[in-house]
């Protein structure tokens, strides 16, 4: 079946050709870990998510690297407020990152590099950059020189006064244009830095993703995804950066954005009260009413990616309502994966036609309710597609029963994530969480005992 993918970089949607047919690679900018990732944050990993799990379809091996931002001003910080080691600080941020985005069915990329393991890819390419005359060096900093670079600006088409009030930049005296962008900077001496050889400093946002999609997927890849938000500066730099770098290659061939998410009606703000963190929504109300990942999924999932998305908490409940009938009309028969049902592998094909697929799951199962024959096929379409989706990964009954995915593939061996969990909730001291989570294992015989290394161990009372 063709592919058929809207790229940002000629504004078309056209046919994906893989560079090579065998080995499909894609790069997603992953999270900053300062804070708890919220819904806005949570839609381009769904959405890359729906495309890594079409691509492993259609294509023998696909590479799909994701990133984790965990040095960057924001987490300097916020770590200095809360007087919390940066490491601490991005370590606790990514183990929930980790527990939300699995709790939103996600599958685990192939590789999430960290941007703190790479400082010496990144040196290296700047001193690529400073070499061919891309980049010079002025008062510590290193700075990419824009009209060094004729086509610069080709994937947001703005021009030039545009870019440069967009960007923000800071208008710095050692700067030789407005719109040079920053490749290295300088750290204080109580600020976490690397030594380089221009004294001791950090890297830019933009170099991160450059250096780590160029070691991991190679000069040239297929896909470059990320929101909308990015398009500018944020990959017309990285863009930039890796062309010149690489003068023979031409970087990401497709470039992916999802659209903006709007929550309630409006932008998301603190001070309006429709801000939501992950975290939040999959740990408010009763146990009972609580929303599992699933269905802020599949709630994002009705909107096309390209779209605006307006997040509204009764479109999860409609969500739930939703998944309910489909775990209702599925049952307790199971399938292996892999059997596709055509009609929404050719949705997803179009340009990842979420919404339409979501309307074929929705008429598979209204097959299933009527009951005549075809039955078990349309119950087996309707597992395919689920799993293409990344939805439907519960057995029914625990669904019903509130119970975890890991409850329903293993019987019970949830307990350690929710330790992980519980420890999480304790650095951020979140004490209420943390001791609802105690008492919901020992509700289910099961008691914790914390041990002075910060460990805690577990067992079931007889
Ligand atoms: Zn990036």
């Amino acid at each position: 079946m063709m592919l058929h993918l809207y790229n940002t970089l000629n504004r078309k949607k056209v046919e994906f050709v893989p560079l090579d047919e065998e080995h499909v690679r894609v790069y997603v900018c992953g999270p900053t870990v300062y804070d708890h990732i919220h819904v806005g944050n949570a839609r381009p990993i769904i959405v890359f998510d729906v495309l890594y799990r079409l691509l492993q379809h259609l294509y023998p091996r696909v590479t799909y690297v994701r990133n984790i931002t965990d040095i960057d001003d924001k987490i300097i910080v916020r770590a200095a407020e809360r007087g919390e080691e940066i490491g601490a600080l991005t370590e606790r941020t990514i183990r929930q990152f980790h527990h939300d985005i699995e709790a939103l069915g996600t599958l685990k990329p192939d590789i999430e590099p960290r941007a703190t393991d790479h400082i010496h890819d990144m040196i290296k390419m700047i001193n690529l950059l400073l070499i061919q005359g891309f980049a010079y060096s002025a008062e510590q900093h290193v700075l990419f020189h824009v009209p060094a670079l004729q086509d610069y600006g080709r994937l947001s088409r703005r021009d030039r006064d545009d870019m440069v009030a967009g960007a923000r930049v800071e208008v710095a005296p050692y700067k030789k244009d407005p719109a040079d962008f920053v490749l290295w900077k300088p750290s204080m001496d109580d600020q976490v830095g690397w030594n380089s050889p221009w004294g001791r400093g950090r890297p830019g946002w933009h170099i991160e993703c450059s250096a780590m999609s160029t070691k991991y997927l190679g000069p040239d890849f297929d896909i470059h995804g990320g929101g909308e938000d990015l398009i500018f500066p944020h990959h017309e730099n990285e863009i930039a950066q890796s062309q010149c770098a690489h003068p023979d290659s031409s970087f990401a061939q497709w470039w992916l954005h999802n659209g903006y998410l709007r929550s309630e009606g409006k932008k998301m703000s603190k001070s309006l009260g429709n801000f939501y963190t992950v975290k939040e929504l999959l740990g408010a109300g009763e146990r009972e009413k609580m929303w599992r990942g699933e269905s802020i999924r599949l709630m994002m999932l009705s909107t096309h990616y390209r779209q605006p998305l307006d997040f509204t908490k009764s479109g999860v409940d409609n969500a739930k309502k939703k998944l309910d009938r489909w775990y209702r009309a599925l049952g307790d028969v199971d399938f292996e994966d892999g059997l596709s049902t055509t009609g929404i592998v050719e949705a997803l094909c179009d340009d990842l036609n979420t919404p339409r697929a979501v309307a074929i799951m929705d008429a598979l199962c209204g097959s299933v309710s009527v009951g005549r024959d075809g039955v078990l096929d349309a119950k087996r379409d309707l597992r395919a597609g689920a799993s293409l989706l990344g939805l439907l990964q519960y057995s029914s009954e625990s669904w019903f029963q509130g119970g975890s995915v890991s409850e329903s593939r293993e019987g019970g061996g949830d307990i350690e994530s929710l330790i992980a969990q519980r420890l999480v909730a304790r650095g951020d001291r979140d004490f209420d969480t943390a001791d609802s989570i105690r008492q919901s294992l020992l509700d289910r015989g099961v008691v914790l005992e914390d041990k002075p290394d910060g460990t805690t161990v577990w067992r079931r009372i007889s």
